[in-house]
Protein backbone atom coordinates (compact mmCIF):
# COMPACT_ATOMS: atom_id res chain seq x y z
CA UNK A 1 0.00 0.00 0.00
CA UNK A 2 1.69 3.19 -0.61
CA UNK A 3 1.47 5.89 2.03
CA UNK A 4 -0.60 8.76 1.62
CA UNK A 5 -0.43 11.66 4.33
CA UNK A 6 -1.78 15.34 4.16
CA UNK A 7 -1.95 18.49 6.05
CA UNK A 8 -5.48 19.97 6.62
CA UNK A 9 -4.76 23.69 7.31
CA UNK A 10 -7.51 25.56 8.93
CA UNK A 11 -7.46 28.83 7.50
CA UNK A 12 -8.02 31.17 10.24
CA UNK A 13 -4.48 33.44 10.00
CA UNK A 14 -0.97 32.90 9.22
CA UNK A 15 0.75 29.45 9.05
CA UNK A 16 2.31 29.07 12.36
CA UNK A 17 5.28 27.59 13.87
CA UNK A 18 3.22 24.11 15.12
CA UNK A 19 1.32 24.17 12.20
CA UNK A 20 4.65 24.49 9.34
CA UNK A 21 6.22 21.33 12.34
CA UNK A 22 3.42 19.26 10.98
CA UNK A 23 3.41 20.24 7.59
CA UNK A 24 7.25 19.70 7.02
CA UNK A 25 6.85 16.27 9.60
CA UNK A 26 4.11 15.03 6.79
CA UNK A 27 6.26 16.39 3.73
CA UNK A 28 9.43 14.69 5.04
CA UNK A 29 7.13 10.84 5.24
CA UNK A 30 6.38 11.55 1.90
CA UNK A 31 9.49 12.10 0.44
CA UNK A 32 11.56 9.74 2.72
CA UNK A 33 8.91 6.72 1.59
CA UNK A 34 7.92 7.48 -1.68
CA UNK A 35 4.37 8.77 -0.90
CA UNK A 36 1.73 11.11 -1.48
CA UNK A 37 1.83 14.42 0.12
CA UNK A 38 -1.87 15.52 0.09
CA UNK A 39 -3.04 19.69 0.94
CA UNK A 40 -6.41 20.21 2.04
CA UNK A 41 -7.87 23.13 3.18
CA UNK A 42 -10.11 22.76 6.50
CA UNK A 43 -12.42 25.81 6.16
CA UNK A 44 -15.99 24.10 7.65
CA UNK A 45 -15.56 27.00 11.00
CA UNK A 46 -17.25 29.12 8.54
CA UNK A 47 -17.05 32.41 11.05
CA UNK A 48 -12.96 32.50 11.14
CA UNK A 49 -12.08 30.63 7.81
CA UNK A 50 -10.98 33.33 5.13
CA UNK A 51 -9.68 33.53 1.81
CA UNK A 52 -6.82 35.80 2.67
CA UNK A 53 -5.14 32.96 5.26
CA UNK A 54 -5.20 30.45 2.97
CA UNK A 55 -3.59 32.41 0.51
CA UNK A 56 -0.85 32.86 3.27
CA UNK A 57 -0.66 29.46 4.21
CA UNK A 58 0.15 28.39 0.38
CA UNK A 59 3.11 30.88 0.38
CA UNK A 60 4.62 30.21 3.62
CA UNK A 61 4.19 26.47 2.27
CA UNK A 62 6.07 27.50 -0.95
CA UNK A 63 8.55 29.38 0.56
CA UNK A 64 9.70 26.61 2.98
CA UNK A 65 9.65 24.44 -0.02
CA UNK A 66 7.17 21.96 1.26
CA UNK A 67 5.44 21.26 -2.36
CA UNK A 68 2.92 18.92 -2.04
CA UNK A 69 1.48 16.16 -4.74
CA UNK A 70 -2.21 16.72 -4.46
CA UNK A 71 -4.96 19.20 -3.10
CA UNK A 72 -5.82 22.59 -3.58
CA UNK A 73 -3.33 25.00 -5.67
CA UNK A 74 -2.58 28.38 -4.61
CA UNK A 75 -4.06 28.90 -8.76
CA UNK A 76 -7.39 28.13 -7.42
CA UNK A 77 -6.88 24.70 -9.48
CA UNK A 78 -6.78 21.47 -7.86
CA UNK A 79 -3.99 18.47 -8.75
CA UNK A 80 -5.56 15.01 -7.64
CA UNK A 81 -8.49 12.56 -8.06
CA UNK A 82 -9.94 12.89 -4.64
CA UNK A 83 -10.97 16.18 -4.91
CA UNK A 84 -12.17 18.97 -4.33
CA UNK A 85 -9.53 19.50 -1.24
CA UNK A 86 -11.53 22.31 0.06
CA UNK A 87 -13.92 21.32 2.55
CA UNK A 88 -16.61 23.90 1.92
CA UNK A 89 -16.54 22.95 -1.60
CA UNK A 90 -17.26 19.08 -0.46
CA UNK A 91 -19.75 20.45 1.94
CA UNK A 92 -22.12 22.02 -1.14
CA UNK A 93 -21.57 18.63 -2.82
CA UNK A 94 -23.10 17.44 0.22
CA UNK A 95 -20.62 14.68 0.52
CA UNK A 96 -20.91 15.10 4.36
CA UNK A 97 -24.27 15.12 5.13
CA UNK A 98 -24.81 12.06 2.84
CA UNK A 99 -22.80 10.28 5.36
CA UNK A 100 -24.70 11.69 8.59
CA UNK A 101 -28.37 10.85 6.92
CA UNK A 102 -26.61 6.91 6.52
CA UNK A 103 -25.51 7.15 10.42
CA UNK A 104 -28.92 8.46 11.30
CA UNK A 105 -30.91 6.14 9.13
CA UNK A 106 -28.58 2.93 10.89
CA UNK A 107 -29.18 4.57 14.45
CA UNK A 108 -25.85 5.90 14.97
CA UNK A 109 -26.56 9.40 14.90
CA UNK A 110 -29.87 11.42 15.89
CA UNK A 111 -31.16 14.97 15.73
CA UNK A 112 -30.46 17.24 18.92
CA UNK A 113 -32.62 20.00 19.15
CA UNK A 114 -31.03 21.28 22.47
CA UNK A 115 -30.31 25.03 22.67
CA UNK A 116 -26.88 26.82 23.31
CA UNK A 117 -28.54 28.47 26.27
CA UNK A 118 -30.17 25.12 27.41
CA UNK A 119 -26.65 23.17 26.90
CA UNK A 120 -25.14 26.18 29.16
CA UNK A 121 -27.80 25.30 31.77
CA UNK A 122 -26.84 21.77 31.77
CA UNK A 123 -23.33 22.66 32.02
CA UNK A 124 -23.97 24.26 34.85
CA UNK A 125 -26.02 22.27 36.63
CA UNK A 126 -23.31 19.10 36.16
CA UNK A 127 -21.12 21.37 37.55
CA UNK A 128 -22.84 22.36 40.78
CA UNK A 129 -23.94 18.35 40.96
CA UNK A 130 -19.65 17.63 40.50
CA UNK A 131 -21.04 15.28 37.54
CA UNK A 132 -19.19 15.31 33.98
CA UNK A 133 -19.82 18.24 31.86
CA UNK A 134 -20.30 16.24 28.91
CA UNK A 135 -23.41 16.51 26.91
CA UNK A 136 -25.64 13.96 28.78
CA UNK A 137 -27.58 12.41 25.59
CA UNK A 138 -31.19 13.80 26.32
CA UNK A 139 -32.21 13.64 22.88
CA UNK A 140 -31.06 9.99 22.31
CA UNK A 141 -34.90 9.41 23.23
CA UNK A 142 -37.10 12.11 22.12
CA UNK A 143 -40.42 10.70 21.45
CA UNK A 144 -41.97 11.94 18.17
CA UNK A 145 -44.43 14.27 19.61
CA UNK A 146 -41.57 16.05 21.50
CA UNK A 147 -39.63 16.49 18.20
CA UNK A 148 -42.96 17.83 16.23
CA UNK A 149 -43.00 20.00 19.24
CA UNK A 150 -39.36 21.33 18.79
CA UNK A 151 -40.13 21.96 15.06
CA UNK A 152 -43.20 23.80 15.46
CA UNK A 153 -40.63 26.50 17.84
CA UNK A 154 -38.36 26.38 15.38
CA UNK A 155 -35.73 24.84 16.63
CA UNK A 156 -32.40 23.69 14.19
CA UNK A 157 -31.20 20.58 14.95
CA UNK A 158 -27.53 19.73 14.75
CA UNK A 159 -26.43 16.19 13.80
CA UNK A 160 -24.99 13.84 17.54
CA UNK A 161 -22.93 10.91 17.13
CA UNK A 162 -23.84 8.36 19.96
CA UNK A 163 -20.42 7.78 21.26
CA UNK A 164 -20.03 4.22 22.87
CA UNK A 165 -20.83 4.66 26.32
CA UNK A 166 -18.84 1.45 27.77
CA UNK A 167 -15.51 0.04 27.59
CA UNK A 168 -12.59 1.48 26.20
CA UNK A 169 -11.36 3.32 22.02
CA UNK A 170 -7.96 1.87 22.32
CA UNK A 171 -5.60 2.89 19.02
CA UNK A 172 -2.13 2.36 18.25
CA UNK A 173 0.09 5.85 17.73
CA UNK A 174 3.23 5.52 15.65
CA UNK A 175 4.65 8.02 17.99
CA UNK A 176 2.94 7.66 21.33
CA UNK A 177 2.53 3.56 20.84
CA UNK A 178 -1.00 2.23 22.78
CA UNK A 179 -3.46 4.95 23.76
CA UNK A 180 -6.64 3.52 25.22
CA UNK A 181 -9.42 6.23 26.05
CA UNK A 182 -12.20 4.89 28.70
CA UNK A 183 -15.42 5.21 25.94
CA UNK A 184 -17.56 6.41 29.74
CA UNK A 185 -15.41 9.89 29.50
CA UNK A 186 -16.19 10.20 25.67
CA UNK A 187 -19.43 12.49 24.55
CA UNK A 188 -21.82 12.21 21.80
CA UNK A 189 -20.46 15.12 19.49
CA UNK A 190 -21.77 16.94 17.07
CA UNK A 191 -21.20 16.38 13.53
CA UNK A 192 -23.02 18.59 11.55
CA UNK A 193 -23.80 21.36 13.12
CA UNK A 194 -27.27 23.47 12.62
CA UNK A 195 -26.01 25.42 9.79
CA UNK A 196 -25.49 22.41 8.15
CA UNK A 197 -21.78 22.56 8.18
CA UNK A 198 -19.82 19.50 9.56
CA UNK A 199 -17.61 19.82 12.35
CA UNK A 200 -14.17 19.08 12.13
CA UNK A 201 -14.35 15.83 13.57
CA UNK A 202 -16.37 14.43 11.22
CA UNK A 203 -15.29 15.80 7.66
CA UNK A 204 -11.66 15.32 9.09
CA UNK A 205 -13.10 11.68 8.70
CA UNK A 206 -14.94 11.37 5.65
CA UNK A 207 -11.91 13.08 3.83
CA UNK A 208 -8.74 11.35 5.56
CA UNK A 209 -10.86 8.20 4.10
CA UNK A 210 -12.16 9.19 0.65
CA UNK A 211 -8.61 10.47 0.51
CA UNK A 212 -6.98 7.59 0.58
CA UNK A 213 -4.56 8.25 3.40
CA UNK A 214 -2.88 6.16 5.31
CA UNK A 215 -1.16 7.91 8.12
CA UNK A 216 -2.83 10.75 10.19
CA UNK A 217 0.26 12.82 11.57
CA UNK A 218 -0.69 16.32 13.49
CA UNK A 219 0.22 17.68 16.29
CA UNK A 220 -0.92 15.82 19.75
CA UNK A 221 -2.98 18.72 20.97
CA UNK A 222 -5.36 16.35 18.76
CA UNK A 223 -5.16 13.84 20.52
CA UNK A 224 -8.42 13.66 22.23
CA UNK A 225 -10.11 13.49 19.07
CA UNK A 226 -8.60 10.78 18.22
CA UNK A 227 -11.20 8.33 19.90
CA UNK A 228 -14.74 10.18 18.59
CA UNK A 229 -12.47 9.93 15.03
CA UNK A 230 -11.49 6.46 15.89
CA UNK A 231 -15.52 5.53 16.76
CA UNK A 232 -16.35 7.43 13.50
CA UNK A 233 -14.30 5.29 11.48
CA UNK A 234 -15.88 2.24 12.55
CA UNK A 235 -19.48 2.93 13.12
CA UNK A 236 -19.22 4.36 8.68
CA UNK A 237 -17.34 0.85 8.22
CA UNK A 238 -14.08 2.71 7.20
CA UNK A 239 -10.71 1.37 7.83
CA UNK A 240 -8.66 3.17 10.33
CA UNK A 241 -5.97 5.09 9.35
CA UNK A 242 -2.53 5.20 11.03
CA UNK A 243 -2.00 7.75 13.80
CA UNK A 244 1.28 9.62 14.51
CA UNK A 245 0.56 12.61 17.23
CA UNK A 246 3.76 14.75 17.37
CA UNK A 247 5.30 16.34 20.57
CA UNK A 248 3.84 19.64 21.51
CA UNK A 249 5.51 22.97 20.96
CA UNK A 250 6.49 24.95 24.16
CA UNK A 251 7.98 27.90 25.12
CA UNK A 252 11.25 28.65 27.32
CA UNK A 253 9.38 29.31 29.91
CA UNK A 254 7.74 25.79 29.57
CA UNK A 255 4.29 27.36 28.33
CA UNK A 256 2.73 26.23 24.81
CA UNK A 257 4.38 28.13 22.36
CA UNK A 258 1.99 31.51 22.02
CA UNK A 259 2.02 35.24 20.76
CA UNK A 260 3.68 35.48 24.65
CA UNK A 261 6.70 33.90 23.33
CA UNK A 262 7.19 36.15 20.14
CA UNK A 263 7.07 35.65 16.73
CA UNK A 264 4.56 32.64 16.06
CA UNK A 265 3.75 32.49 12.10
CA UNK A 266 6.42 31.85 9.63
CA UNK A 267 5.31 34.71 7.75
CA UNK A 268 7.12 37.16 10.76
CA UNK A 269 10.34 34.56 10.19
CA UNK A 270 10.38 35.20 7.07
CA UNK A 271 10.07 39.02 7.22
CA UNK A 272 12.76 38.99 9.61
CA UNK A 273 15.52 37.37 7.91
CA UNK A 274 15.05 33.79 8.42
CA UNK A 275 15.90 31.26 5.64
CA UNK A 276 13.59 29.03 4.81
CA UNK A 277 16.20 25.96 4.87
CA UNK A 278 16.89 26.92 8.45
CA UNK A 279 13.51 27.29 10.03
CA UNK A 280 12.48 24.02 8.04
CA UNK A 281 15.85 22.70 10.01
CA UNK A 282 15.06 24.14 13.20
CA UNK A 283 11.19 22.91 12.90
CA UNK A 284 12.66 19.22 11.81
CA UNK A 285 14.31 19.31 15.36
CA UNK A 286 11.36 20.04 17.18
CA UNK A 287 10.46 16.37 18.22
CA UNK A 288 12.36 14.85 15.85
CA UNK A 289 16.31 14.00 16.12
CA UNK A 290 18.44 10.98 14.34
CA UNK A 291 20.61 9.14 16.06
CA UNK A 292 23.61 10.96 16.26
CA UNK A 293 22.01 14.18 17.00
CA UNK A 294 22.59 16.07 13.97
CA UNK A 295 22.04 19.88 14.27
CA UNK A 296 22.60 21.21 10.90
CA UNK A 297 20.98 19.61 7.83
CA UNK A 298 22.31 19.77 3.80
CA UNK A 299 19.34 20.07 1.57
CA UNK A 300 17.63 17.26 0.50
CA UNK A 301 19.29 15.87 3.47
CA UNK A 302 16.56 15.48 5.99
CA UNK A 303 14.37 13.73 3.09
CA UNK A 304 16.50 10.95 3.60
CA UNK A 305 17.80 10.97 6.70
CA UNK A 306 13.74 11.76 9.01
CA UNK A 307 12.03 8.66 10.46
CA UNK A 308 9.33 8.09 12.48
CA UNK A 309 11.45 6.19 14.93
CA UNK A 310 13.09 9.49 15.32
CA UNK A 311 10.14 11.18 16.93
CA UNK A 312 9.41 12.11 19.92
CA UNK A 313 6.65 12.35 22.33
CA UNK A 314 7.92 14.34 25.01
CA UNK A 315 7.43 18.03 24.37
CA UNK A 316 9.81 20.07 22.33
CA UNK A 317 11.08 23.76 23.42
CA UNK A 318 11.43 26.26 20.91
CA UNK A 319 14.08 28.18 21.46
CA UNK A 320 14.84 31.23 19.28
CA UNK A 321 18.28 31.94 20.10
CA UNK A 322 19.01 28.31 18.69
CA UNK A 323 16.80 29.60 15.86
CA UNK A 324 18.92 32.84 15.14
CA UNK A 325 22.67 30.94 15.80
CA UNK A 326 20.88 28.21 13.04
CA UNK A 327 20.00 31.15 10.83
CA UNK A 328 23.30 32.56 10.98
CA UNK A 329 25.37 29.37 10.22
CA UNK A 330 23.07 28.46 7.35
CA UNK A 331 23.82 32.17 6.14
CA UNK A 332 27.56 31.34 6.06
CA UNK A 333 26.79 28.60 3.88
CA UNK A 334 25.50 31.15 1.57
CA UNK A 335 27.07 32.06 -2.11
CA UNK A 336 27.97 35.71 -1.78
CA UNK A 337 26.09 35.88 -4.96
CA UNK A 338 22.87 34.22 -3.24
CA UNK A 339 23.46 36.09 -0.59
CA UNK A 340 23.34 39.06 -2.15
CA UNK A 341 19.89 38.45 -3.73
CA UNK A 342 18.55 37.18 -0.64
CA UNK A 343 19.25 40.30 0.85
CA UNK A 344 18.38 42.48 -1.80
CA UNK A 345 14.35 43.15 -0.16
CA UNK A 346 16.12 44.22 3.08
CA UNK A 347 17.97 47.05 1.69
CA UNK A 348 14.87 48.04 -0.29
CA UNK A 349 13.36 47.82 2.59
CA UNK A 350 15.43 50.28 4.41
CA UNK A 351 15.65 52.55 1.54
CA UNK A 352 18.96 51.11 0.40
CA UNK A 353 18.83 50.61 -3.63
CA UNK A 354 21.52 48.38 -4.08
CA UNK A 355 22.45 47.19 -7.85
CA UNK A 356 24.11 43.85 -8.73
CA UNK A 357 27.48 44.18 -9.58
CA UNK A 358 30.87 42.69 -8.38
CA UNK A 359 31.53 45.49 -5.65
CA UNK A 360 28.10 45.50 -4.14
CA UNK A 361 27.91 41.84 -3.62
CA UNK A 362 31.58 41.94 -2.09
CA UNK A 363 30.36 44.41 -0.04
CA UNK A 364 27.45 42.43 1.38
CA UNK A 365 29.74 39.15 1.62
CA UNK A 366 32.62 41.16 3.33
CA UNK A 367 30.15 40.30 6.89
CA UNK A 368 28.61 37.13 5.86
CA UNK A 369 29.87 35.68 9.09
CA UNK A 370 28.20 38.44 11.49
CA UNK A 371 25.00 38.01 10.09
CA UNK A 372 22.42 36.04 12.12
CA UNK A 373 19.67 37.45 10.15
CA UNK A 374 19.07 39.36 6.65
CA UNK A 375 17.35 42.09 8.40
CA UNK A 376 21.06 42.64 9.81
CA UNK A 377 22.33 42.73 6.77
CA UNK A 378 21.19 46.45 6.00
CA UNK A 379 22.45 48.13 9.07
CA UNK A 380 26.05 46.89 8.44
CA UNK A 381 26.23 47.90 5.14
CA UNK A 382 24.74 51.27 5.13
CA UNK A 383 27.49 53.25 5.54
CA UNK A 384 29.29 52.19 2.25
CA UNK A 385 26.08 54.29 0.67
CA UNK A 386 25.24 56.63 2.76
CA UNK A 387 26.56 59.92 4.43
CA UNK A 388 28.41 58.69 7.49
CA UNK A 389 26.60 59.28 10.98
CA UNK A 390 29.08 59.37 13.55
CA UNK A 391 28.04 57.09 16.82
CA UNK A 392 28.65 59.61 19.68
CA UNK A 393 31.06 57.18 21.28
CA UNK A 394 33.20 56.47 18.13
CA UNK A 395 33.82 60.46 18.18
CA UNK A 396 34.38 60.32 22.05
CA UNK A 397 36.83 57.33 22.43
CA UNK A 398 38.53 57.24 19.24
CA UNK A 399 38.63 60.93 17.00
CA UNK A 400 39.05 63.02 20.30
CA UNK A 401 41.81 60.80 21.22
CA UNK A 402 44.67 63.47 21.32
CA UNK A 403 47.25 62.34 18.11
CA UNK A 404 44.19 61.37 16.24
CA UNK A 405 43.47 64.74 14.53
CA UNK A 406 47.27 64.67 12.99
CA UNK A 407 47.20 61.21 12.39
CA UNK A 408 44.39 61.84 10.29
CA UNK A 409 45.55 64.52 8.37
CA UNK A 410 48.71 62.88 7.79
CA UNK A 411 47.43 59.54 6.90
CA UNK A 412 44.81 61.32 4.36
CA UNK A 413 47.67 62.59 2.71
CA UNK A 414 49.25 58.88 1.88
CA UNK A 415 45.87 58.01 0.92
CA UNK A 416 45.25 60.57 -1.42
CA UNK A 417 48.75 59.86 -3.07
CA UNK A 418 48.12 56.45 -3.52
CA UNK A 419 47.49 55.15 -6.93
CA UNK A 420 46.60 51.50 -6.58
CA UNK A 421 44.24 51.55 -3.84
CA UNK A 422 43.53 47.66 -3.30
CA UNK A 423 43.39 46.46 0.13
CA UNK A 424 46.98 44.75 0.21
CA UNK A 425 48.55 48.01 -0.81
CA UNK A 426 46.73 50.29 1.46
CA UNK A 427 47.44 47.69 4.46
CA UNK A 428 51.26 48.87 3.36
CA UNK A 429 51.56 52.06 3.05
CA UNK A 430 49.17 52.01 6.10
CA UNK A 431 51.54 50.26 8.27
CA UNK A 432 54.93 52.21 6.35
CA UNK A 433 53.20 55.03 8.20
CA UNK A 434 52.84 53.84 11.69
CA UNK A 435 56.24 52.32 11.72
CA UNK A 436 58.10 55.45 9.70
CA UNK A 437 56.18 57.80 12.49
CA UNK A 438 56.29 55.56 15.41
CA UNK A 439 52.84 55.50 15.83
CA UNK A 440 50.99 52.13 17.18
CA UNK A 441 48.87 50.74 14.34
CA UNK A 442 45.64 50.53 16.49
CA UNK A 443 46.13 54.58 16.85
CA UNK A 444 45.68 54.93 13.03
CA UNK A 445 43.81 51.97 12.46
CA UNK A 446 40.70 53.25 14.70
CA UNK A 447 40.32 56.72 13.85
CA UNK A 448 40.56 55.82 10.35
CA UNK A 449 37.97 53.14 10.66
CA UNK A 450 35.71 55.77 12.74
CA UNK A 451 36.32 58.40 9.57
CA UNK A 452 35.17 56.42 7.00
CA UNK A 453 32.46 54.47 8.81
CA UNK A 454 31.40 56.23 11.73
CA UNK A 455 31.98 53.30 13.78
CA UNK A 456 34.19 51.45 15.78
CA UNK A 457 33.32 47.93 14.32
CA UNK A 458 32.82 46.80 11.10
CA UNK A 459 34.08 44.49 8.44
CA UNK A 460 37.96 44.27 7.47
CA UNK A 461 39.59 48.19 7.42
CA UNK A 462 41.69 47.78 4.25
CA UNK A 463 39.16 46.27 1.88
CA UNK A 464 36.90 48.24 2.98
CA UNK A 465 38.59 50.96 2.36
CA UNK A 466 39.53 49.94 -1.18
CA UNK A 467 35.61 48.99 -1.48
CA UNK A 468 35.08 52.43 -0.48
CA UNK A 469 37.65 53.75 -3.26
CA UNK A 470 40.45 56.07 -2.72
CA UNK A 471 38.44 59.65 -3.27
CA UNK A 472 35.74 58.84 -1.20
CA UNK A 473 37.75 57.57 1.86
CA UNK A 474 39.67 60.82 1.48
CA UNK A 475 36.96 62.83 1.42
CA UNK A 476 35.51 60.75 4.58
CA UNK A 477 37.97 61.77 6.19
CA UNK A 478 37.89 65.24 5.34
CA UNK A 479 34.45 65.29 6.92
CA UNK A 480 35.77 63.05 10.38
CA UNK A 481 38.79 65.82 10.65
CA UNK A 482 36.06 68.90 9.98
CA UNK A 483 34.26 67.45 12.65
CA UNK A 484 36.82 67.72 15.00
CA UNK A 485 37.86 71.28 14.24
CA UNK A 486 34.37 72.36 15.03
CA UNK A 487 34.21 70.50 18.10
N1 LIG B 1 -7.76 21.50 10.64
C1 LIG B 1 -7.13 20.85 11.75
C2 LIG B 1 -6.15 21.81 12.38
O1 LIG B 1 -5.72 22.73 11.73
C3 LIG B 1 -6.43 19.61 11.28
C4 LIG B 1 -6.18 18.61 12.34
C5 LIG B 1 -5.80 17.29 11.73
O2 LIG B 1 -4.72 17.23 11.16
O3 LIG B 1 -6.59 16.37 11.81
O4 LIG B 1 -5.83 21.68 13.54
Amino acid sequence: MKLRVRFAPSPTGHLHIGGARTALFNYLLARKYGGTFVLRIEDTDELRSDEKSVKSIFSSLKWLGLDWDEGAMPDGTEIGSCGPYIQSKREEMGIYRKYADQLIREGKAYHCYCTPQELEKMKKKAQLEKKSLKYDGRCRRLTKSQIEEFKKEGRKPVVRFKMPQEGKTVFEDLIHKTVSFENRLLYDCVIIKASGYPTYNFACVIDDCLMKITHVMRGDDHISNTPLQVNIYRALGFDVPRFAHLSMILGPDGKRLSKRHGSTSVEEYRRRGFLPLALRNYLALLGFSTSDSQQLFKEKELEEKFCLEGCQKNPAVFDEIKLRWMNGEYIRMLSREKLFSMSLPFLEKKGLKVQKNERNIEIVALQQEKYKLLEDVPYLVEFFYRDVEYASDAVEKVLKKPRARAILESIQKVYREMKDFTEKEIEAKTREFARSNNYKTAEIFHPVRVSVSGRTQGPTLFKMLELLGREETVRRISIARRLLESA
